[in-house]
Order: structure tokens, then C-alpha cells, then sequence
């Protein structure tokens, strides 16, 4: 069937060549290692449920020690995650975090796999996240990838019977794969997904224990083991000159917005994994024990075999080249093959290793790193043959397009060619942007309207080039994407993807703006033209009883990638109200309405994301007190801004900077996310910070993790405060004013329960559980059948001053506009400041 091809042709070419950001050349050890990959008919799949669960250890050794094709499913994209590295959140972060994957994958030797599942954040249970998510969709995605890897064996990461022991996403998943593995084999179980697949069944599923589930090792050691099996996943691989235990942990410190960046490990470490489903093995060392594996498995595939087993024992790494009339011989073997599955996929992983061994070095570079809708731009083809094989260019055809060179080239020896095509956008062409970002999804579910995409780990490249290539009369084609490098003189040769763009994009400074009185707001809208010489003209669309001016602008741009500034006067109404303004850009009879955000980091290929582009705003009526505040970064958020909004000066305060009698000067100061768990120098400076309180400053800490990081939270207040795990995730959980008549609930706004409306995500995460009298619990808040917890906001006077710790979500509710946390943040800032109205005085009303 045509598209179980399509489908299986851009899923093989995803995972070989495509994600990789600089073309990946294999020396003799690789291509040795690929054939002995290839010469492996058997496939491993992991499941767990988001981007850093997969056990890197276990992937690796499966994929390079067994030499299994060996898959991740990891059930969401990991967007309710915290990032360490940046300010991307929620959706961006997800791109982040899939592309962590891809790249742990390129160490390790795994491919990547997604469901639509949206994570929407922290679960406690599995039945409230398989209520969240469409569990039917979600297993079905489930089914949908074990029918198109054909999985001989399934390893969950999680344990099915641990409901309401983890998160729930992560118990969600196991469930999900128990179900999925006694439902992919029926045909009458989403029989939609069967027009381009087949049923399977997997043989065996495991659970992936660890002494951990258990406690400890000694519980662990006590255990019943008959029904586990144990793998040695510390194997030295001398072709790699690495232990699989170090490949593991470089696989695992790709996923640098978690903080896993660790150190490699080396030497035998045992991995267990316990049977769920399935027959034993007799050999408890070896998950496809008694799976035939050779190419016995296939009908046909003994005579490929014999030649592959053949070229692999007897592999000339001096020349690799003089393998490939053997190689040719048992590609044409294998189009007999009537499994179209094993055809396909190893007849893809064959011609790669053709190509490798030949040295061959095709690139279709273009001019430039984006292009626009009708723009035609230049292609440099280059082909290079560093082998003495007869290989010869047939053709050089741009897919989809009409961009093709036709001419036979001779490949001579170490000759390079360039051959040049002009490449014309298509007026239709699709704008390259992540699939599941393409259409607003629920809080559960990515809406992907391409069902063939579902699955995928990121969207197929805006272009492809397929090669013909005639060697010595076996003719083969190639695809690879077009992709664009440059060189930077500190980071030297740098590879990124081609993307097409839309002429113009626009952004907003701000996500949300607020006003806190009448008074009007400029705002700026910045536009980026996506090719030379773009004029239009921009309007703003605004909620009704907002008003705009000017009505609209014309511009014009006479660079690509120029961004100019535009600015708008906004005036809100005299009642609070909120909403969104969105502009709408005119060229040539088009509509734009997106803005361009960029994701580039050194650890995975730059991506460009298209979103709505919009801002909230937000009329609130709002009273502080205090005016200079100081802020001391964490892990990054984007309080500052959102405090500068309603009229704070703002002012960062770098760390070596915290000294005596450096922070008088502030009325309050404010610690960032997370700033215990990840600067480091905080510890030495705490002192002056809680001096600051004694002398009558105004001290607010925001979460931090508990757990690793203990020897910093040792004075982190002035009084004990026992930082744990609790969180309240449902961001509508009722919320109990306990200190009704405290400052923080009166001063200078009256806090309400109106005001714990529209919260989004969570409440709040790593409350303290624990602390000294003189702290004021001031709300009480808790999940559906749990107790109450009350130290989402404690308060404690200390001196002259006043200390607040708060795990409350702050970090995400000021920047999405919510204008209770807005008023309560107000009130912290504004303790203790009772006295002092006509000295600082209040702003608002
Ligand atoms: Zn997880």
C-alpha cells in the first residue's frame, strides 16, 4: 500500500538521517556496528510517559550490545515540565524537550516516539490523568505504534500497580501499555489505524524494577526473582572505546532543561526487568531468548542473510567499499522479500550502509536558512565518492517540487561535484512549525489534524532531495533533507534546519499587559519580515470596550529577518476586564496572524515554532505599597516583568552583589524560582539577605525543590522550615483563607476567594510541611482526598522586617495575567509598609 510506504519511508529517514543536526559520518567502526545491527531481526520497545523517564542504560544496551532496533515511547512531550536552562514553558518547552529526546536518541542508538497526549502537569493519580487525556486516543497512539514497530518485546518503565504512589502520568502509561498489549493483535480494536498497518502482538512485556521500588537494596535483594530477568548494562564496548554505562549517562545529560546533566558511570551494574506478560525465557540473561532473530525470520531472508552474516564476519575495515557488490547483491535479494515490513525497513538501513561504505558525501545546502511562499532561491548539490566504486548521479530531484537536475555525473574517485538548482517555494507550501502545535489543542490532547503524523517525532523537513544513483548498474535512491550551514567564528561549522516562514511575523514585548489604572498603555508590536522588501499594513483586534490607536499602520521592510518596531496606543475600561489583542497583517492580499519564536541552544538543531500572536490584557484594580524592588534570579521565570507591569521598578540584583548594606535601598526583595537548587554562591550570601529582613526589608523566597540540594536550605529562613513534596496540582482547588486578618490578606487588597479564580496549571508545588511557631500559615489549600495543606504561604516577622516563603505558582500566574495572584502578590510586597501610606504612597484607586 502506497502510504504504509510513505509512512514507513519518511518514519526510517526520521530516524537515520533526519534529526541529526550535523550530517552523521560513520567510520568503519559504525558501519561494522550498523551491520551488525542489521543482521539483528528483532525489535525492544520502551514506554514510559515523558522525556527524561527512559533509562538510558537499558535503551543502550538494547540498542548497541543486543543490537535490537529499540524504540521510546514516551507518552507526552513534557510540557508541564520546569526548565533549567531557559525561559521556555508549557508548549515551547515541549519542543525543547522532544528535541532533548532526539538528541539522547542520537547518542544512544534509540529512535523516538510520541502519542498526543498533552503533559498538562503534575498528576496524582492515574484515573484523574486518564480523565484529563482522551484515554482512547491515547491508547489508541499506543496501539498505533506497537502495529507499526512491531515490538518483539515491551519494557515499561513504570509499575501498573503503583496507582496514587507517583505521578500519575507515569502510572497512566504502564496501564496503558498492559492494555495496549493484549488489544494490538485484534482486528476489531481500532480497525481505522489498519488501512496503513497490520495487527501485532508483542511476545513478552516486562516491568523495569529497580531495588528503589522496593525500598532498599536489601529488601530488594530478598525478593522473588524467579519471574525477572537481569541484565549486565555496565558491557565495554571496545569498538566505541566506551562502557555502555557511559554512553547512558551522555544519552541522559542531553536533557540539560531538567538538570540532568551527570557524570558518566563505568563497570558491571545490573538491570531488572520482571516479566508481566508472556512467556518466560529459559535464558534469564536475554530478553529475546528463544525469538528467532536472524533472517530465518523472514520468508526469503536465509538467502540475504547468507550473504550479510558473510560481509559482517569478514568486515575489511581498511576499505569498506570493497563490500558493496555483495551488499548490492543482497539489496536486490531483498526487494524478493514478501514481508513488506522487514523489506522495507532493512532494504532503508541497507542503503545506508551502501552509502557509508562507499564514503559517499551528499548535501543539498541552501542560500539561506528560511524562505517565504513564491521565493525562489539557490541549491548547491554537493556529491562527493571517496571510494574507487563505478557510481554514477542519475538525477537530483527536489520533492514535491519541480526543481530536478536530470544529467548523468560520473562520481570519480575523491572528484568532488556541485551541481545548482533553483528551488521555487510553492504559493501553498506548509509553513514548518512543530505538527502538534499547529492546531489549539485541550489541556489533555494536541490536536493533530495529519493523522500520518501522529507518532512522529517532530515534523518532516519542509524539503526533501532524493539522489539516483546508478552503481556499477544497481540503480538507488537516496532522500535527505535540505539543510542550511554557515560557520561562526566562535563555534565554528554549524548546521540548521530549512524552514519556510511566512513573509511577515509579528510579536508582542509582552504575553500579557495589565493595567492597573485608566490610564492608557503603548504598546509595541514588533514585525520581522521573512523576505526583502514586504509592505503592508497592521491593525490591532481588541475585546470590546478596549479601544486602539491608530486604527492601523502602514509599513514597509527592505530586509529579510529586519524586525521593526510599531507602536499603538491602548486604552482600557474603567471596570476590570480582560482579554486579548491580536494583530492582523496585511501583504499582497494575505492575512498574517503568527509570531516566530526560536528555540536555539547547542545541544539540539534550532527550531522555529509558529504560535498565535497575541497579548492578554487586563484591567485590575490594584493598591501596593513599596515602589524599588530587588530581584535575585533562579532558575528563571518571568516575575520582574510581570511586576514592572503594575508599576514596580525592578531592578536584578547579581549575586556577588548581596552584601552589607547593599540591599537597603529596596522595598522588598524577591528570590526567584528555584534559586537554592541551582546558585550555588546563594548559601554564602544568605546571611545578608535575612540581616536585610532583621533591619526591616521585606523578604520573599519562591519554591524551591526539596531533595538533592539539602545542605543549602540550612538557613534559607531564619527560623526551621521543612521544605517537602507537597503540592496542590488542581489549579481550581478550593483555597481556605486561614489568617483572615493578616496584612497579607487585607493589605492594601482585600483578598477574596474570587481572587483564586483563573489560576492556571497548579496552586502550587514543594510546600513547606513543617516549620517553627513564629511562621503564620495563611491559606489552606489541598487535591481531592487529600488533607488540607497549609504552608503554600507562611509569613514570619523577623526583626524589624518580615520573611515569606511561598510555593505558590506565581511564576506561572503573573505572566498568564491572573489578577488574584497579582493582588496577593501585591500584599506580600506591601507587608509591613502598613504605616508608611503617606511616605510611599498607594498607588491605584
Ligand atoms: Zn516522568
Amino acid at each position: 500500500m502506497q502510504s504504509t510506504r510513505a509512512f514507513v519511508l519518511v518514519y526510517l529517514l526520521l530516524c537515520i538521517s533526519i534529526t541529526a543536526q550535523t550530517p552523521k559520518k560513520l567510520s568503519s567502526n559504525d558501519i561494522h556496528h550498523e551491520l551488525e545491527k542489521l543482521n539483528f531481526l528483532g525489535t525492544a520497545l520502551y514506554l514510559a510517559a515523558h522525556p527524561d523517564d527512559e533509562n538510558t542504560r537499558l535503551i543502550s544496551y538494547l540498542a548497541n550490545h543486543t543490537k535490537a532496533r529499540t524504540a521510546y515511547l514516551s507518552l507526552t512531550r513534557g510540557d508541564g515540565g520546569q526548565n533549567l536552562i531557559g525561559a521556555e514553558l508549557r508548549e515551547l518547552l515541549g519542543v525543547l524537550r522532544t528535541q532533548e529526546l532526539l538528541a539522547a536518541r542520537r547518542v544512544d542508538g534509540g529512535e523516538q516516539r510520541f502519542t498526543r497526549a498533552n503533559d498538562f502537569g503534575y498528576s496524582k493519580h492515574p484515573n484523574e490523568t486518564l480523565q484529563i487525556w482522551n484515554k482512547e486516543q491515547v491508547l489508541g497512539d499506543v496501539i498505533w505504534t506497537i502495529r507499526n514497530l512491531k515490538p518483539d518485546v515491551i519494557i515499561n518503565r513504570f509499575d501498573h500497580r503503583r496507582a496514587g504512589r507517583t505521578h500519575g502520568h507515569h502510572t497512566s502509561s504502564a496501564i496503558l501499555s498492559m492494555e495496549a498489549f493484549d488489544l494490538a493483535a485484534s482486528k476489531d480494536v481500532y480497525p481505522e489505524y489498519l488501512k496503513s498497518t497490520d495487527v501485532w502482538q508483542p511476545k513478552r512485556l516486562f516491568y523495569n524494577t529497580s531495588w528503589w521500588r522496593y525500598g532498599s537494596q536489601e529488601a530488594f535483594d530478598k525478593v522473588d526473582k524467579s519471574n525477572m530477568l537481569k541484565m549486565d548494562v555496565g558491557v565495554y564496548y571496545p569498538a566505541f572505546g566506551k562502557s555502555n554505562n557511559e554512553i547512558a549517562s551522555l544519552a541522559s545529560s542531553q536533557h540539560l532543561c531538567q538538570g540532568f546533566g551527570r557524570i558518566s558511570t563505568r563497570g558491571s551494574q545490573d538491570e531488572y526487568i520482571e516479566l508481566l506478560k508472556g512467556d518466560l525465557p529459559e535464558n534469564k540473561n536475554n530478553i529475546f531468548d528463544g525469538i528467532n532473530t536472524t533472517w530465518s525470520r523472514v520468508k526469503g531472508g536465509e538467502a540475504v542473510g547468507e550473504i550479510l552474516y558473510e560481509v559482517e564476519k569478514n568486515f575489511d575495515f581498511k576499505n569498506p567499499s570493497s563490500h558493496i557488490p555483495k551488499l548490492l547483491e543482497a539489496y536486490t535479494l531483498l526487494q524478493k522479500v514478501e514481508d513488506k515490513h522487514w523489506r522495507e525497513l532493512k532494504s532503508e538501513h541497507l542503503k545506508d550502509i551502501i552509502l557509508a561504505c562507499s564514503g559517499l558525501y551528499l548535501e543539498a545546502n541552501a542560500s539561506s536558512s528560511s524562505a517565504t511562499r513564491g521565493e525562489t532561491l539557490k541549491i548547491v548539490v554537493e556529491a562527493l565518492n571517496r571510494s574507487d566504486s563505478k557510481i554514477k548521479l542519475n538525477a537530483v530531484v527536489i520533492e514535491n517540487t519541480g526543481a530536478s537536475i536530470r544529467q548523468t555525473v560520473n562520481l570519480a574517485a575523491n572528484k568532488k561535484e556541485s551541481l545548482e538548482l533553483d528551488l521555487t517555494i510553492a504559493k501553498n507550501a506548509a509553513f514548518t512549525t512543530p505538527y502538534w502545535l499547529n492546531t489549539k489543542g485541550s489541556l489533555g490532547m494536541y490536536e493533530v489534524s495529519d493523522k500520518s503524523l501522529i507518532g512522529k517525532p517532530e515534523t518532516p523537513p519542509a524539503f526533501m532531495v532524493n539522489y539516483e544513483l546508478d552503481f556499477n548498474g544497481s540503480i538507488l535512491n537516496f532522500k535527505k533533507p535540505i539543510v542550511y550551514h554557515y560557520s561562526k567564528p566562535d563555534k565554528g561549522e554549524i548546521y540548521e534546519p530549512f524552514v519556510v516562514l511566512p513573509e511577515v511575523t509579528s510579536s508582542f514585548k509582552d504575553d500579557v499587559i495589565l493595567f492597573a489604572d485608566n490610564s492608557a498603555k503603548e504598546i509595541t508590536l514588533s514585525i520581522r519580515a521573512g523576505r526583502d522588501k514586504v509592505s503592508g499594513t497592521v491593525a490591532l483586534n481588541h475585546p470590546k470596550g478596549w479601544s486602539v490607536s491608530p486604527s492601523s499602520i502602514d509599513f514597509e521592510i527592505a530586509q529579510k529577518n529586519d524586525v521593526q518596531n510599531f507602536l499603538f496606543k491602548v486604552s482600557p475600561p474603567k471596570q476590570e476586564s480582560e482579554g486579548s489583542i491580536f494583530p492582523v497583517i496585511k501583504v499582497n492580499g494575505n492575512s498574517y496572524t503568527r509570531k516566530l519564536v526560536e528555540i536555539n541552544y547547542d545541544h539540539v538543531p534550532k527550531q522555529s515554532i509558529l504560535l498565535p500572536s497575541e497579548t492578554k490584557v487586563v484591567r485590575l484594580n490594584i493598591l501596593k505599597s513599596g515602589n524599588n524592588i530587588g530581584y535575585v534570579v533562579g532558575a528563571g521565570d518571568k516575575v520582574p516583568e510581570s511586576l514592572e507591569q503594575i508599576g514596580y521598578n525592578v531592578e536584578t540584583i547579581a549575586v556577588n552583589n548581596i552584601q552589607e548594606g547593599s540591599l537597603s535601598k529596596y522595598d522588598g526583595i524577591v528570590v526567584g524560582i528555584r534559586a537554592y537548587n541551582v546558585v550555588e554562591e546563594l548559601k554564602f550570601k544568605q546571611a545578608f539577605l535575612l540581616d536585610y529582613v532583621k533591619e526591616g526589608g521585606n523578604l520573599i523566597i519562591q519554591y524551591n525543590t526539596a531533595g538533592r540540594w539539602r545542605e543549602q536550605f540550612k538557613n534559607i529562613a531564619p527560623y526551621p522550615i521543612t521544605i517537602s513534596r507537597d503540592r496542590v496540582t488542581n489549579e481550581n482547588a478550593e483555597v481556605e483563607i486561614l489568617a483572615k486578618n493578616h496584612p497579607l490578606i487585607n493589605f492594601p487588597n482585600t483578598i477574596t476567594q474570587n481572587d483564586f479564580d483563573g489560576w492556571v496549571q497548579e496552586r502550587g508545588l514543594y510546600f513547606p510541611n513543617e516549620w517553627s511557631k513564629e511562621f503564620t500559615p495563611i491559606l489552606s489549600m489541598n487535591d481531592e482526598g487529600e488533607n488540607p495543606k497549609t504552608g503554600s504561604l507562611l509569613v514570619a516577622p523577623y526583626g524589624k522586617g518580615n520573611y515569606i516563603y511561598t510555593g505558590l505558582s506565581f511564576f506561572r500566574e503573573l505572566p498568564a495575567g491572573v489578577p488574584g495572584a497579582y493582588k496577593l502578590f501585591a500584599n506580600m510586597l506591601s507587608i509591613g509598609k502598613e504605616n508608611h501610606q503617606t511616605e510611599n504612597g498607594i498607588k491605584g484607586k
